[in-house]
């Protein structure tokens, strides 16, 4: 065993160690807003809401029953796509659909209906993502028992995201440990990528997501240097107007309409380090890095969920 193994031993066991202590609640911020939205919301009108406040999921609420009824997300959109794109006569009733809808098209279109898995926020934190990876879910709600009325209610949602950046501000000692490289670990994927060109629409980028069952698809030129990446929450913005000619735009005038602040792409080198990851996902909003060779070249995907399955059940530690 060299002096790296063993640091990478001790910093993933002490990462464990640490995820088995804390739970969701340690998770928020003191300060935060959560937007839930009525399962009686017509899909069209979900659209305008979360671009309006800058979200792109949200827990959805049955009134009728008083009860958390799913996450709304890219998916869902990507779904009533792909309804469209079947049944194409009925674009009038697409209009009509509300959120409480969104199962019934996920089995017109024989989708696999993605498991809505909650945990209560005192669950410790190494058992919720376990239950998130185990799942095709990107993010999970926290939802809790009310005491006095015996309901439930949606606390918050922690992504992967949220979850990795936790891992990074307070582990900076662990993970400085991490002294392997992506390489050496062999993290993220490198064969099979799944890409696209500027000039290809975006319904094709669409269906490559929906067959690999990924949230990115990298853009790249034709020596397969990487000028942006796809991501599902792209698609947004595309069909806010329940205009859904706008899903033959090019990848480039799509990737146009992005908001202001969005947080652009990170990469990195299949030399980094581990430790060099936490310390991007540390300071910025990374939700995925793409894996670069010094021409700029596509050479893989690192996933956040990649590297969440890596830090809690490498058999390594
Ligand atoms: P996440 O599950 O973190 O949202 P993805 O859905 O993007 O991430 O990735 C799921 C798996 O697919 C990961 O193992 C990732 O490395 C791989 N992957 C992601 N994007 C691509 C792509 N464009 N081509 C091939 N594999 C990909």
């Amino acid at each position: 065993q060299t002096v790296h193994d063993k640091d990478q031993i001790q910093g993933l066991r002490n990462i464990r160690e640490f995820l088995k202590v804390r739970c969701g609640y340690d998770v928020f911020p003191l300060s935060f807003r959560l937007i839930v939205l009525d399962n009686d919301l017509l899909i069209k009108k979900s659209l305008n809401i979360l671009i309006q406040n800058s979200i792109v999921s949200a827990p959805l609420w049955d009134s009728h029953s008083s009860s958390f009824a799913g996450i709304l997300t890219a998916t869902d959109y990507i779904n009533v796509i792909q309804y469209y794109c079947q049944f194409p006569d009925e674009i009038g009733k697409l209009d009509q659909f509300r959120l409480s809808s969104l199962r019934d098209i996920e089995k017109a279109i024989g989708a696999l209906p993605i498991e809505t898995v909650s945990v209560n926020p005192s669950t410790p934190l190494f058992d919720a993502i376990k239950r998130m990876l185990n799942t095709r879910a990107r993010r999970i709600p926290l939802v809790d028992v009310d005491d006095e009325t015996g309901r439930e209610w949606v606390v918050s949602v922690i992504t992967q995201y949220r979850i990795l950046k936790f891992i990074a501000v307070n582990n900076e000692h662990n993970t400085m440990l991490l002294k392997k490289t992506i390489r050496e670990l062999n993290l993220g994927t490198y064969t099979n990528l799944a890409t696209t060109h500027m000039s290809n629409t975006v319904l094709d980028v669409i269906h490559q997501m929906v067959e690999r069952n990924i949230s990115c698809v990298p853009v790249v030129d034709d020596d397969n240097r990487v000028l942006n990446v796809f991501e599902a929450v792209d698609i947004i913005p595309c069909i806010k107007g329940g205009m859904y000619e706008e899903l033959n735009w090019s990848v480039g005038d799509a990737l146009c309409k992005r908001p202001e602040d969005s947080p652009g792409i990170y990469t990195c080198s299949e030399h980094d380090r581990l430790q060099a990851i936490f310390d991007t996902i540390r300071k910025s909003r990374v939700h995925r890095l793409i894996v670069v060779d010094d021409d700029n070249k596509l050479r893989g995907v690192l996933s956040l969920s990649d590297i969440l399955m890596y830090v809690l059940f490498s058999d390594e530690a």
